[in-house]
């Protein structure tokens, strides 16, 4: 294996070669993967099992079935889908390893500067755009926070408090720039324990100019003006 990986980072590299051999990784994560799989013969084993796998997975056609012998998988199949599974829901481990390879990569990159530079920049997941709003006539005994985040199908509210009484349910229902409200969600209360609770809103922020918190006999025990 490559004397620039620790254990842990080559099996975080073995996990990608199942995405590798189903044509699922990105071009950066490629390019790392292959400079390593230069130098480690383990790999290209691993590698060329797996590619024998999901050729025979792409001709086990449907449509076939019955017309000739269904193709028996392996018994090692199952794990080899899961791990391509599990390493798409491990993306930030996955930039790691890609990162620590493209460190690796840089040093024997002859004359590919422009190159080596492209992936030794790990994508950072992007930030989420949390406004923080004001919150005002809390109910005695409640104390909140409040953020939005825009989205393209509406408006995500994240509210923070404690006070809201503990298994009492809430309506939070968001006030448009017309005058109109529409529901965004239920909670229960929690009492003194804090709740985090996020809703979400098909109210497109741009219109929104508020929301308010009612209480099971619509009084409302929270506001917020955007
Ligand atoms: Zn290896």
């Amino acid at each position: 294996m490559n004397d620039h990986l620790t254990p842990d980072d080559h099996r975080a590299l073995r996990e990608l070669l199942a995405a590798l051999a189903q044509g699922q990784l990105t071009d950066a994560e490629r390019t790392a993967v292959l400079a390593h799989l230069d130098s480690c013969p383990d790999c290209r084993a691993e590698l060329a099992q797996l590619e024998a796998t999901a050729r025979s997975l792409r001709h086990a056609d449907p449509d076939r079935v019955g017309g000739t012998p269904t193709p028996v998988p392996p018994p090692w199949l199952g794990d080899a889908i899961v791990t391509a599974i599990g390493d798409e829901a491990r993306r930030r481990p996955r930039r790691r390893i890609v990162s620590v390879l493209a460190a690796a990569a840089a040093v024997v990159v002859i004359g590919g500067a422009g190159a080596a530079v492209g992936y030794t920049v790990a994508p950072k997941p992007p930030a989420i755009p949390l406004e923080a709003v004001a919150v005002a006539d809390a109910a005695a005994g409640v104390t909140s926070t409040a953020g939005v985040v825009p989205h393209t199908w509406g408006m995500e509210i994240k509210l923070t408090a404690t006070g809201f009484a503990s298994g009492q349910r809430y309506r939070v229902v968001v006030q448009t720039a017309d005058g109109k409200e529409a529901l965004a969600g239920e909670f229960i209360g929690t009492g003194a324990n804090e709740m985090h609770c996020n809703l979400n809103s098909s109210v497109l922020r741009q219109n929104a100019a508020g929301f308010r918190v009612l209480d099971q006999t619509d009084r409302a025990v929270l506001t917020s003006t955007f």
